[in-house]
């Protein structure tokens, strides 16, 4: 495929619509506009990766690395992998053109009903029916589809196996990823999945269904124009109507890295940088003085997420990617993930959780026997330095990764013109006690150590980490409760507009706008919302548009097995 992004010297001084960010809900703005006939402009702070491209090897992988603290920064600014190391709680993030779908692991599941019978969401949300529209939209493009063979994996055999300790078997996973080479729905040829287990590094082989592979081709193909290393610092209302994003060039042109050097006008912006960037952009543009709601940066959830690792279980379980071209020949790993144990509590929804056996990529190979094998096992470091970490003790290590429910009681704050999350007692959530015991039951089962964070001796220390960062400008009914209303439109809080009030033409779409946390990985929910605020917004503006396929058959025709949604057992 062709790159999609053009020179940022080729941006034009106004568009009908700004999207800033191109994660699932900037992916889904920018095709869903440009099919309006809307002139759309893309601004991504990352950069653009071909399938091939992803860092396959530590010292590339290294080159991709960007760290953030309260007073470190590291690395480059466009770098794929975007940590940031938090007093409370560090977050794990995407930065690159299709944000994090360019490393998640591809699991797409819808939350509980319950979710959404939490009065924090807007009745809307539930009541209109097009949220289900969203999901069906979502589920047409991202193709959720069951791995045939996920129950062959040793490490789905492993997590079954130890189920028993959890009293739930093990169910396959639904992922975002192609088992069949296909042409998807955007016209975009995708060879299937081989099973290399480094989908979490980048897939290299381009069967996983991306943002990248879908929703940002899809837009390119209908006139949207798409501009990378270009990080939106602010925005204001434009003179004479529409708005303003100023952001600063990351392409080593002149006045590079100057905040908010360059600008460009849009009649609509739409906010898609994720629960961290739109949420930033939102609090730099309120200390200019856009009149927001005070919830701005509240309601911070980290979706009961976690990583974690049994090290040592009696049988291998070939959880180590090999990648593309593979780094060793005939070993039965995987996509990132194949199975999961749900636990779902009919009584109390926050106790609900979903525990998944997941893969490293192959990237990190190398820095695994230092990671997990401690002095007294050097014995088991040589044997595994030297038969390669692919057999040796590292052949069963097990990673885990878990969801469920927390408070939403973070808050994103911004400190010297960078962005913090402060969180006291995360730690302390019940949540992860909750985690602990379900993942040292099963690694324990498996005759393995439950190892909740091999870097606890870093800079990383005991605070918990998530990769699903959600809320900042969570929804609600009026700005009172909320930053954005159900059709993801940003309040207006000015002394007199009415508690409702919205700002025309400023939306936020994206992980940042859901009010509390899922319970489940959020790409199918953020697509799905994406999608129904784009109904809403053509429905609003008199504008039409269609998801139709750009190949010979229907997308639904081209796609899988549609969406699992987690069920309340008695
Ligand atoms: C390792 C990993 C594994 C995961 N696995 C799963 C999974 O299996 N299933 C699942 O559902 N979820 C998973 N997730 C989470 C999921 O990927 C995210 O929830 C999702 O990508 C969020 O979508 P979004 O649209 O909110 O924003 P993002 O996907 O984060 O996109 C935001 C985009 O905006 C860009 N941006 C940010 N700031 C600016 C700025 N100032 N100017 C311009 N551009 C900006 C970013 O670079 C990024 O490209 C995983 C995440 C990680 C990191
Ligand atoms: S397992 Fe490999 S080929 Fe399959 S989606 Fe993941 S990275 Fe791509």
């Amino acid at each position: 495929m062709a790159r999609l992004a053009r020179p940022l010297d080729r941006l034009k001084p106004h568009y009908d619509v700004v999207v800033v960010g191109s994660g699932y809900g900037g992916g889904v703005a920018a095709s869903r506009l440009a099919r309006t006939g809307k002139r759309v402009a893309v601004l991504e702070r990352g950069r653009e990766f071909l399938t091939g491209e992803f860092p396959s090897r530590l010292p590339e992988l290294r080159g991709q690395m960007q760290l953030t603290g309260r007073r470190l920064r590291l690395g480059s600014p466009t770098g794929l992998y975007d940590v940031r190391f938090g007093e409370d709680m560090h977050v794990l993030i995407g930065c690159g053109l299709g944000g994090g779908s360019l490393i998640n692991a591809g699991v797409a599941l819808r939350p509980d009903d319950r979710v959404f019978r939490d009065a924090r969401w807007p009745q809307e949300v539930v009541q209109d029916g097009w949220l289900e529209e969203g999901y069906a939209r979502a589920a047409r493009w991202l193709r959720p589809a069951f791995d045939p063979t996920a129950v062959e994996r040793r490490k789905y055999q492993a997590l079954d196996r130890a189920s028993a300790a959890l009293g739930r078997p093990a169910v396959r996973a639904p992922l975002a990823v192609g088992f069949e080479a296909t042409i998807n729905p955007a016209g975009v040829a995708q060879p299937a999945c081989t099973r290399c287990g480094d989908c979490c590094g980048g897939c290299n082989i381009g069967a996983k269904n991306t943002v990248a592979l879908t929703y940002l081709p899809d837009a390119v193909r209908h006139g949207a124009e798409i501009f990378t290393h270009a990080r939106a610092s602010h925005l204001a209302r434009a003179r004479g109507g529409g708005w303003r994003v100023y952001f600063d060039r990351q392409d080593g042109a002149a006045g590079d890295g100057r905040p908010g050097a360059a600008s460009v006008a849009g009649d609509i912006v739409v906010l898609a940088a994720g629960t961290l960037g739109s949420t930033e952009i939102l609090l730099r543009s309120r200390q200019r003085g856009l009149s927001v709601s005070e919830r701005l940066g509240r309601s911070f959830s980290a979706n009961g997420d976690i990583i974690a690792f049994g090290y040592g279980a009696r049988l291998p379980v070939n959880a180590i990617g090999v990648g593309h071209p593979a780094k060793v020949e005939g070993l039965d790993v995987g996509a990132c993930v194949s199975g999961q144990i749900e636990m779902v509590d009919a009584h109390d929804l926050a106790k609900s959780l979903t525990i998944q056996e997941g893969v490293l990529p192959s990237a990190l190979a190398p820095l695994l026997p230092a990671l997990f094998i401690p002095n007294g096992r050097l014995m088991g470091a040589l044997r595994s330095l030297i038969a390669g970490v692919y057999k040796g003790p590292l052949a069963s290590l097990q990673t885990f990764f878990a969801v469920s429910h927390d408070s939403a009681s973070g808050r994103l704050v911004l400190e010297d013109d960078r962005l913090l999350l402060s969180w006291p007692g995360a730690k302390d959530e019940p949540v992860y006690a909750r985690l602990d015991a379900a993942l040292e039951a099963l690694v324990g089962h498996a005759g393995g150590s439950y190892v909740k964070n091999p870097l606890a001796g870093t800079m990383m220390g005991q605070q918990p980490a998530t990769a699903h960062p959600l809320g900042g400008c969570g929804m609600g009914r009026e700005r009172a409760c909320g930053v954005v209303d159900h059709k993801c439109r940003v309040f207006d809080a000015s002394p007199n507009a009415g508690a409702a009030a919205v700002h025309d033409g400023l939306y936020v779409i994206d992980g940042a706008v859901m009010p509390r946390s899922l319970g489940v990985n959020p790409l199918l929910t953020i697509t799905a919302l994406a999608e129904r605020a784009m109904l809403h917004l053509a429905a609003d503006l008199g504008l039409s548009f269609d998801d139709a396929a750009r190949h010979d058959g229907s997308p639904t025709s081209a796609t899988a097995p549609g969406v699992e949604r987690a069920q309340a057992t008695p």
